[in-house]
């Protein structure tokens, strides 16, 4: 049976972020996928004007309804908005011995909270406890273990306190666009193998360009995607990383959004596996 990798997130209407940007980056990679609405939200590269999360029967009935049907493999999540869809989620998900790919959204690429701080330790108990792979960017990651992760010897050493704190935890992905060292960035995979801790990471040169929103989206639907054709941490880690390092060079030089000073969403096109 075809195997469907499910995202749960937000939907950004401009289609540079959230539900659209992980339908997109599945299926350039070449996976089936599915998709369950956390929130609404109204924005573009200007502002968030608005976010409606949705009931939380609907969105349990929208993950029930996929997983009594398809064989999902990977669960992917990224925006959940509320601690009640935290809350929602993880009783919906009781059961499901698959990948939770987690993506622990807390800000808009505008910088706006997508999630209220008095909500994040619902993140912390609700879903980064059943997680297998948790891919916070820099500042999220900073804020989920509060402390200080401002470079890359700071990141590792909060990633392996994830790593420790949650045993469930296989692989921890950290994101490292936001850093920018000698024109290059880093992201870095820890993951558990065989009894010990690895690490791997990935160094490539900044691409300077206003078209970044949505990469810590597409970076964890890719990685679901690669994980789930592959079920290998460090092929799926290598392979998102190049995923967007490709979508950010396809997209930068172009004209996405009409604000001169808003960040456009990527354009995907024609990946495909090595
Ligand atoms: N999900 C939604 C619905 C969003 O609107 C955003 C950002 O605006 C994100 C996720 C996170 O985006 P990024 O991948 O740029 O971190």
């Amino acid at each position: 049976m075809e195997a469907t990798v499910l995202t749960i997130a937000g939907s950004d209407p401009t289609g540079g972020a959230g539900i659209q940007a992980d339908l997109k980056t599945l299926t350039a990679i070449g996976v089936y996928a599915a998709a369950a609405v956390t929130c609404i939200t109204v924005q573009n590269s200007r502002e968030v004007k608005r976010v409606v999360p949705l009931a939380a029967d609907l969105v349990d009935g929208q993950i029930k309804a996929v997983l009594e049907d398809h064989h999902v493999t990977h669960i992917k999540i990224g925006m959940v908005g509320t601690a009640e869809l935290a809350g929602i989620i993880n009783t919906s998900l009781t059961g499901f011995t698959g990948e939770i790919i987690l993506d622990p959204v807390l800000l808009s690429t505008t910088g706006q909270e997508l999630l209220r701080s008095q909500d994040i330790d619902a993140i912390r108990s609700k879903l980064i406890s059943t997680a297998t792979v948790v891919t916070p960017n820099l500042p999220e990651l900073s804020i989920i273990m509060d402390t200080e992760a401002n470079d890359p010897e700071q990141a590792l050493q909060a990633a392996d306190g994830l790593l420790n704190e949650f045993n469930n935890i296989r692989s921890v992905v950290v994101k490292g666009g936001h850093v920018v060292h000698n024109k290059e960035v880093s992201d870095i995979l820890l993951y558990r193998a065989k009894g010990s801790v690895r690490l791997v990471s990935s160094t490539r040169p900044y691409i300077n360009t206003m078209n970044t929103h949505g990469t810590g989206c597409t970076f964890a639907s890719a990685y679901a995607a690669y994980h789930s054709l592959t079920g290998n941490d460090e092929y799926a880690f290598y392979n998102s990383a190049n995923f967007v390092q490709e979508a950010l060079t396809r997209s930068s030089g172009r004209t996405i959004v009409k604000n001169p000073e808003g960040h456009g969403g990527l354009l995907y096109n024609s990946f495909k596996l090595e």
